[in-house]
């Protein structure tokens, strides 16, 4: 497998349009990266410049420390996945696999030895004789999938691969690719809508916006310690609640004050945001919520973190409930135990640890703490 380096890549169409602009990310061996980010953000226009179905503008693709800019597509020794399989129609599911290895020349016999290799992989062995008409969405994929694999290439790169399948299918592809991941050691670049793709298959995630990258790291770092106001809100669902708030500092004491609540933040935060000469000056509050909670318990735990409002909307989720409110006219979002006994209509009582709050910059949007 291989490492893979874009070093200030810029794309810009015939158009004009700049796609990508300055995107610099190392990949390392083995590694899993993820790109994601709102449609039209250069998702796909990276991983087609990576794969060389794209003209790099400016910048250097590198792998294995070779320039691959001009090398080309076929010799590159990528494989790609996409969302809508590009399986051949008349082809069986094994000739399929067997394919790029034909047009490569490989030997007959190690061509059988591969794709059986990869069927007993993908759990594809019953169907090989199959055309893609006879199969079902997911049995599919596994064909794209197992189409990559008998490569054996150095990088995977897959363009919203589960898109076209149901849930249920997508949680067991999922499980499915992280599997494959492991087992093959692969070095797999993956564009994904999904959040829940995102967070569980990503060693790495690549947070994209106007084609300028916003952030890049673990799953969970991006969640608990987004860059800015952009990842905050993109990382998590539903979306972290945002709210203005001013700020005042007395002391080493610095409160947030929205509508009629005010609250003093921890002591770590309250430090930065002196620092940063945040006192008199308006910021976002950010909570997420699932860090909002209407258990008397923590009411009680977090007295001046607690804020009293209308239930103006109910979800029931499962095992979670979504509550929709809104607090110094800002929309809320809170998610709570199922077993609430809070209702559409009703006046409630929520509150949150203010170790959780995440305070931004109103104009940079950078992150304060
Ligand atoms: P999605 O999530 O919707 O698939 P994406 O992040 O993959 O989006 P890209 O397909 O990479 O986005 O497109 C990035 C931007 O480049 C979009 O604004 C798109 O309209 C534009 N774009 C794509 N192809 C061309 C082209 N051939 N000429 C001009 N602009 C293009």
């Amino acid at each position: 497998m291989a490492s893979l380096s874009l070093k200030n890549v810029c794309k810009v169409y015939p158009n004009g349009f700049e796609a990508v602009k300055d995107f610099n990310l190392d990949v390392a061996d083995k590694e899993f990266i993820i790109f994601v980010g709102p449609s039209g953000c250069g998702k796909s226009t990276t991983l087609r410049m990576i794969a060389g179905l794209e003209e790099i503008s400016s910048g250097d693709l590198i792998i294995d420390g070779k320039v691959m800019n001009d090398v080309e597509p076929k010799d590159r020794d990528i494989a790609m996945v996409f969302q809508n399989y590009a399986l051949y129609p008349h082809m069986t599911v094994f000739d399929n696999m067997a394919f790029g290895l034909k047009l490569r020349k490989v030997p007959k016999d190690e061509i059988k030895a591969k794709v059986e290799e990869a069927a007993r992989i993908l759990d594809l062995e019953k169907l090989l004789d199959r055309k893609p008409k006879a199969l079902s969405g997911g049995q599919r994929q596994r064909v794209a999938m197992g189409r990559a694999i008998v490569r054996n290439p150095k990088v995977f790169l897959m363009d919203e691969p589960l898109s076209n399948l149901d849930a249920k299918l997508r949680v067991q592809m999922r499980s499915e690719i992280a599997s494959l991941h492991n087992r093959l050691g692969a070095t797999i670049i993956y564009v994904t809508h999904d959040q829940t793709e995102a967070m569980t298959l990503g060693t790495r995630i690549v947070v994209l916006k106007d084609g300028v990258i916003m952030q890049v790291d673990s799953p969970q770092k991006l969640y608990n310690e987004p860059n800015n106001l952009f990842v905050a809100g993109f990382i998590g669902s539903p979306q972290m609640n945002f709210i203005d708030a001013k700020c005042t500092i007395q002391g080493d004491k610095a409160t947030l004050t929205f509508g009629d609540y005010s609250v003093v933040l921890p002591d770590y935060k309250a430090k930065k945001l002196e620092e940063g000469g945040y006192n008199g000056k308006t910021v976002v509050l950010g909570i997420r919520p699932e860090d909002i909670s209407d258990d008397p318990e923590m009411i009680q735990k977090n007295g001046d973190c607690v804020i009293e409002s209308d239930v103006t909307g109910y979800e029931l989720l499962g095992a979670e409930v979504l509550l929709y409110y809104s607090v110094a006219g800002a929309n809320m979002t809170a998610r709570v135990d199922s077993d609430t006994p809070a209702r559409y209509g009703d006046h409630i009582k929520l509150a949150f640890d203010p170790h959780k709050i995440h305070v931004f910059d109103k104009e940079t949007e950078l992150t304060i703490t």
